[in-house]
């Protein structure tokens, strides 16, 4: 198993911890806190300055997202590095460093979230979907976009 695939795996266990149970949204959620991890350059040592806005319908299973969020990053509501706004369908979060004008946008590709609400209701249990979105290539599941065009937009 490669050093990547581990890591995740570890972050997902990790997170099941805080949530109750696997599923592919609180994958989803683990996965975008990984990337936003890689590419504002955020390690252990800083990560108290990490801070995130998630954008998600608040409702299960969508909402199993911000879990994965908050488990894989630590930034969290208790902590007021998190922030939550409801949205109709979309799923992304905006990740920025305090010190820095560093920021990411990750958004769920709508295809992914409609094909997991599909399989989920073909009856699709939730461990192998979740292993399914653990397992897509990750421009398959995200896009993502860096500072620059989302700064001004966003007033940051
Ligand atoms: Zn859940």
């Amino acid at each position: 198993m490669a050093g990547e695939e581990k890591e995740l795996k570890a972050a997902i266990v990790d997170a099941v911890k805080l949530h109750g149970h696997l599923g592919p949204f609180l994958v989803i959620g683990v996965r975008m806190g990984g990337v936003a991890k890689r590419v504002l350059n955020q390690d252990v040592r800083d990560i108290a300055r990490f801070h995130v806005t998630v954008r998600v319908p608040s409702v299960i299973p969508f909402s199993c997202t911000i879990d994965g969020i908050q488990a894989g990053t630590r930034c969290t509501l208790g902590n007021q590095r998190l922030k939550i706004e409801n949205t109709r369908k979309q799923i992304f979060a905006i990740f920025r460093t305090e010190n820095s004008d560093r920021v990411v946008q990750i958004s769920v590709n709508p295809g992914v979230i409609r094909k997991v609400m599909r399989k989920m209701s073909a009856g699709m249990g939730n461990d192998e979907l979740a292993e399914e979105i653990a397992a897509m290539p990750e421009g398959q599941l995200f896009t993502i976009e860096k500072e620059g065009a989302i700064s001004a937009v966003r007033g940051w």
